[in-house]
């Protein structure tokens, strides 16, 4: 998928921080430790290797592989580390519970880790919440259900209250695991932990549905949940095959990015229109979404339509209405489709038969498919690694096929997207057939 992520990366932008110098030994005993020589080039394209290399190879940008380092900063024996979940629902977020339990406990040998409930929420002390205990018998089975064993939670929390809430109880080693917004919160959450000079390192998993993260390609459960869309969609079609006039109409995720909406369609092969948040379109005009769908259903009697969350939001009533973190409540793309689509046929006389399938909720909820289930792992593996080695400000990701560390600013810089003028969007367009563009100018 070509993104923007080919914006290109300079090499002082790939350091990591780290708390202290690691000094103990290791305590592990199996496998091998990462040489701190090593790195995993950022841009593997000919053009920006080269443009890179123009001034020698130090311009080039290289991300720190994660894994097991020789020596580690925090003594395991004395060591407590908690987990925060935060923001919106996805596939995976157990299995990446669960494998930072594991490693801490099994492998470090950790005393204890915290499981913080709800979100940011947990830390503070007038929320009531309860702090749970995470042991290996706790976490053992919890990759089999989909959600979030801790619980999650929107809105602000201040980093200086949960600041002393980690010195409160402790804690060594915060790894927090969430969206855009948690990634910011963890900046902020940093820049406390430096104000008053802690050794507390701060992990960041990067976590979203809607596959629009910089630098992580692509996040963990986008894959279950393009698999679950993906039985949503069948559905349509055979409803929409099983009718006169018949069309399905099935709204994802994808707030500012239709990679579910895209990928599924390609899954499908089945799919006459995905609309996505970055192709804009006109329902009304000659060159408009309703003319093309006029003719497809005249063409062939059916059609199955995706739309992504985020689309046509031009073509709602703006409110400026926004969610408890700040972020916008968007208008209901699925519901004006409907409606437009069933009037435009009425108004020649056709009774069309719509079936609407919202499958958000349950695409979000379910739990891990095989492959997320182990990218999962080796993403809560990594993560307590890099902490442990005492690497903080960090996300752990997959990048160019390897798991690696990337700075915390790094990812929350930009946000990716499909690019319309791309071989991938060109490919999406060829298995729908619909036009390259539905707008009239
Ligand atoms: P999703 O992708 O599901 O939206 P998210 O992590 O972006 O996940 P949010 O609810 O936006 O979910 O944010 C998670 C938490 O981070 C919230 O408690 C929110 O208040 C907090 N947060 C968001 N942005 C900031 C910020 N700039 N500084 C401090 N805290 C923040
Ligand atoms: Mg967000």
């Amino acid at each position: 998928m070509k993104t923007s992520q080919e914006k290109l990366v300079a090499p002082a932008e790939t350091a990591i921080d780290r708390v202290g110098e690691a000094k103990i030994n290791n305590p592990l005993s199996l496998g091998r430790f990462v040489d701190e020589d090593e790195a995993v080039l950022v841009h593997i394209s000919r053009s920006n290797v080269e443009l890179q290399g123009k001034g020698g190879s130090k311009r080039r940008a290289f991300f720190e592989p994660a894994g097991p380092r020789s020596r580690v900063y925090y003594d395991p024996s004395k060591t407590k580390c908690a987990i925060v979940t935060c923001g919106g629902l996805c596939p995976g977020l157990n299995d990446v519970i669960r494998a930072i339990v594991m490693t801490a406990v099994h492998e470090y040998r950790v005393p204890s880790v915290l499981g913080i409930r709800f979100g940011l929420a947990g830390f503070i002390p007038e929320e009531g919440h309860d702090i749970v205990e995470l042991t290996p018998e706790r976490v053992s089975r919890i990759h089999e259900f989909g959600g979030t064993f801790l619980g999650s939670s929107r809105g602000p929390q201040d980093p200086e209250a949960i600041v002393d809430a980690l010195e409160r109880m402790n804690v060594s080693i915060l790894f927090m695991i969430g969206g855009d917004g948690t990634m910011r919160a963890a900046s902020a959450v940093i820049r406390e932990v430096v104000k008053r000079r802690l050794s507390i390192s701060v992990v960041g998993l990067p976590k979203t549905i809607d596959n629009d993260i910089d630098f992580a390609s692509p996040s963990f459960g986008f894959d279950t949940a393009v698999e679950t869309a993906t039985m949503a969609i069948k559905g349509a079609h055979v409803e929409a095959t099983g009718a006169p006039w018949g069309i399905g109409l099935v709204k994802v995720m994808g707030r500012d990015a239709g990679f579910i909406a895209a990928q599924s369609a390609l899954a499908c092969q089945a799919v006459n229109f995905v609309l996505i948040p970055e192709a804009p379109f006109d329902l009304l005009g000659e060159k408009g979404f309703l003319a093309a769908l006029d003719s497809r259903m005249k063409r062939r009697g059916n059609a199955v339509i995706v739309v992504a969350e985020g689309a046509g939001q031009d073509l709602l009533d703006q409110t400026s209405r926004t969610d408890a973190s700040g972020n916008k409540i968007l208008g209901d793309i699925g519901g004006l489709l409907k409606g437009e689509i069933l009037a435009h046929f009425k108004a020649q006389g056709i009774d069309a038969t719509l079936k609407y399938i919202d499958p958000s909720y349950i695409v979000r909820s379910v739990p891990a498919n095989a492959n997320d289930r182990i990218y999962c792992s080796f993403l809560g593996i990594n993560a307590v690694h890099a902490a442990m080695a005492g690497r903080t400000n960090l996300v752990i990701s997959r990048w160019n096929g390897r798991y690696v560390h990337i700075p915390i600013d790094l990812v929350t810089r930009g946000k990716k997207r499909i690019l319309t003028d791309s071989n991938y969007w060109r490919a999406v367009l060829e298995s729908t057939g619909q036009p390259a563009t539905m707008r009239n100018d």
